[in-house]
């Protein structure tokens, strides 16, 4: 990377970061005691927009599948899965360390690794060898010493592997099915950063898809999952000349896979991984001495499995920065409706008036039955749309003294500025309308 586009690409990630803090997208975790290196808080917009990123994706992975069940398993798992599954082994990442100042760097991050060497021109050799390093999160269970060590699981999936019999036996299931599940998972990542693309806690939302072992099936199901799921981040806005796959090569492929590809969002740090798609094999029910029994034939073997793998909160951060928009004077956030925190901001045009105060109350609560709605009532016109634009909110309501004689209102559209006179009784079909886009 040049270094102009270097400040550039600064320059955007800081303007998002402010904005996320200053509208209560995301905060620093625990800011107030300094903050705490690869955890984040989401505040009040960030948790509407990630429930709606997971409820979307819920929607599109699980309901309007025939042949998808979700579950949602614990966090901490007997350890005897950690082991089972290879991640006390093989869940590890190669750990660098300077030796001048002891910072500790993922030798694989070569931008940090060569920004890092800038800040000791003078000196040769500076890294010590490649260590591995594991990057379970480990807890001590137990009230009596020596606690038993346990772990914050590294990946959701196994959580479907271990249920893999209960589903199917509680439920009429039939191969090929898949097993979805949202929830977070944790690492103990060397190198955080990027505001929330790599932190310490995040969370995944996954889809476990067993098939029989065919080569063939299986690679028809790998490439169909692989389309499903680029055509789901373009259906919420992400420009798709943004988006790209790309195979990992065998010699670094994880320890589970047999083949995988990552869809990858050009970030302004650079190309990135939000979800990987993964041919799991029978690695995992094998470990685990599971089958799956046909009943109509009796035959019974270890199924194959093909995995979707993504991160809410990278995926939050991409739909962000896709969706920040600078226009002269005007910043917005172009998010899709579907996704954005709120779907109508409803103002009094005076807050000392009561008399609109009141009928704008009145939209307000009515409006509020069906759609996601804030209210404002501070500042000016202008001001209130400037914060609304920064937040994402679609459609501005305005109550004005023409609302009292006519029962009509203004809708002002975020991504075109332009405003319309719509009657109070049609004001939520119209919003329907527009969602349903
Ligand atoms: P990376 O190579 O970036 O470390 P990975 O290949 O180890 O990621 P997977 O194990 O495939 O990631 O996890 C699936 C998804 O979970 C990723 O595509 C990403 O969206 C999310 N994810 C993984 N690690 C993190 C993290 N530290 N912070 C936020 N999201 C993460």
């Amino acid at each position: 990377m040049d270094i102009d586009k270097q400040n550039v690409s600064l320059g955007v990630m800081e303007k998002i970061t402010s904005l996320a803090k200053r509208r209560g997208f995301i905060f620093q975790g625990s800011e107030i005691y300094g903050g705490y290196q690869g955890f984040w808080d989401y505040g009040p917009a960030g948790v509407e927009m990630k429930n709606n990123i997971k409820k979307e994706w819920w929607k599109y992975m699980v309901s309007e599948q025939e042949n998808v069940v979700g579950i949602d398993a614990a966090i901490i798992m007997n350890p005897k899965v950690w082991e089972k599954s290879g991640h006390l082994k093989a869940f590890t990442d190669p750990l660098v360390e300077c030796k001048v100042c002891n910072k500790r760097f993922r030798e694989d991050s070569e931008d940090s690794i060569s920004e890092h060497e800038k800040t000791h021109k003078d000196e040769k050799d500076i890294w010590t060898k490649a260590k591995t390093f594991n990057l379970m999160t480990e807890v001590l269970l137990g009230t009596t010493e020596p606690k038993e060590k346990s772990y914050l699981r590294g990946e959701i999936t196994q959580g479907a592997f271990v249920n893999f019999k209960n589903v199917v036996d509680s439920n009429r299931v039939k191969i090929p099915f898949g097993i979805a599940q949202i929830g977070k998972a944790f690492r103990n990542e060397i190198t955080p950063g990027n505001l929330t693309f790599r932190s310490r806690e995040f969370e995944q939302m996954e889809l476990e898809y067993f098939v029989k072992p065919s080569d063939g099936e299986s690679k028809e199901t790998f490439e169909y999952f692989k389309e499903m799921r680029k055509k789901w981040y373009e259906s919420l806005g992400i420009d798709p000349k943004k988006l790209r796959f790309h195979d990992h090569e065998p010699d670094k492929i994880a320890h589970y896979a047999r083949y995988a590809t990552d869809l990858e969002y050009e970030a302004p740090f650079g190309w990135s991984e939000f979800e990987g798609i993964h041919h799991r094999g029978d690695y995992d029910l094998k470990n685990h001495g599971l089958t799956y029994k046909d009943n109509l034939t009796g035959e019974e073997f270890t199924p194959w499995v093909i995995e979707t793998s993504g991160g809410v909160d990278r995926a939050m951060l991409f739909f962000l920065i896709d969706a920040y928009t600078e226009d002269g004077e005007r910043v917005y956030l172009k998010l899709n409706p579907r996704i954005s925190p709120y779907k109508v901001a409803v103002f009094p045009l005076l807050a000392n008036k009561p008399e609109l105060l009141s009928k704008a109350r009145d939209v307000y609560k009515d409006l509020k039955a069906n759609f996601n709605v804030v209210w404002d009532d501070r500042g000016n016109i202008g001001k209130r749309y400037f914060a609304q634009d920064e937040i994402g909110t679609p459609w501005c309501v305005t109550v004005d003294f023409e609302s009292l004689d006519d029962n009509t209102v203004t809708v002002r559209d975020r991504d075109t500025a332009s405003q319309e006179r719509i009657a109070i009784d049609n004001l939520s079909e119209y919003f329907q309308n527009r969602l349903r886009k």
